[in-house]
């Protein structure tokens, strides 16, 4: 905490998050929820005694994202467990995401080549082209993720109510009509925007990249997320997807106004 806060106001403002972290993220206008976690997270990107500050940050996200997802919109879906379609397509993630991902993986030799040989395969592609290409995700084993309660956001916010919809998609090549609930998009899109201004608000590069040559890189050397929170820019090489359309950067700056004086 900054010392703009005085002692009092800081111990307000610890009792005051401590009422909104364990709750589902509020979607509403009151801006304190979304700020009580968005602090909780920039202190865990900085804590220094953390074995993976990555990693607690970005599971907080993914708690707090199943949490918040109404139950009658998670009814409406047609995914079921072996269900895998969706798994063919590109998918992407922050830097933290792909840490934490890493982490899952590093102990499964078999997997983390098949990440690190996706990698190499799609290394010159762009992203349009990436996006072309329906490639199984090597964490997938019989139609089953095997890192399912830590699969990335995108994994999680990326659902759909009918599965002929996915097949059309994923199996005869048509252009993808997936019909989402609302409520499931709007939690997504909260979510990966509280993600992004905490990286902000950390000093952190805030890019989004395709999932396994970011992983790859993750799982390169042993210390790299210790190499990435202290500056170096390991992604630097890859490219990154566009910028948050306007709304959205302008949702995320609102957060990062709203909570940087308190941080
Ligand atoms: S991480 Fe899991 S949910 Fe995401 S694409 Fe891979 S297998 Fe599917």
């Amino acid at each position: 905490m900054n010392s703009r806060l005085s002692r009092p106001e800081r111990r307000a403002l610890q009792r005051q998050d401590e009422v909104f972290l364990p709750q589902p993220l509020h979607m509403g206008t009151d801006p304190r929820s979304i700020a009580a976690h968005i602090r909780y997270v920039v202190h865990a990107l900085r804590s220094p005694s953390a074995k993976s500050p990555s990693s607690e940050a970005v599971a907080h996200v993914l708690a707090l994202h199943d949490r918040t997802v109404p139950k009658q919109a998670e009814k409406l879906l047609a995914c079921r467990k072996g269900c895998s379609h969706c798994c063919s397509q590109m998918v992407v993630i922050t830097a933290p995401e792909a840490f934490y991902v890493a982490a899952q993986i590093r102990n499964k030799p078999e997997m983390a080549a098949a990440v690190q040989e996706i990698a190499r395969q799609t290394a010159t592609l762009t992203l349009d082209e990436r996006l072309g290409r329906n490639i199984f995700c090597p964490m997938l084993t019989d139609a089953i993720c095997s890192i399912y309660a830590t699969r990335p956001l995108g994994c999680r916010g990326f659902v759909s109510t009918n599965l002929d919809a996915c097949i059309a998609a994923f199996v005869r090549g048509e252009t993808p009509n997936i019909p989402m609930p609302n409520d499931s998009i709007s939690v997504l899109y909260a979510c990966r925007m509280l993600l992004l201004a905490s990286l902000r608000l950390a000093g952190l590069k805030d890019g989004v990249y395709e999932m396994n040559s970011a992983i790859a890189i993750a799982l390169s050397a042993k210390d790299a997320e210790a190499q990435w929170l202290a500056g170096a820019d390991l992604f630097a090489g890859l490219q990154s997807t566009p910028p948050p359309p306007p709304q959205f950067e302008s949702s995320i700056r609102q957060m990062m106004a709203f909570v940087a004086p308190t941080i």
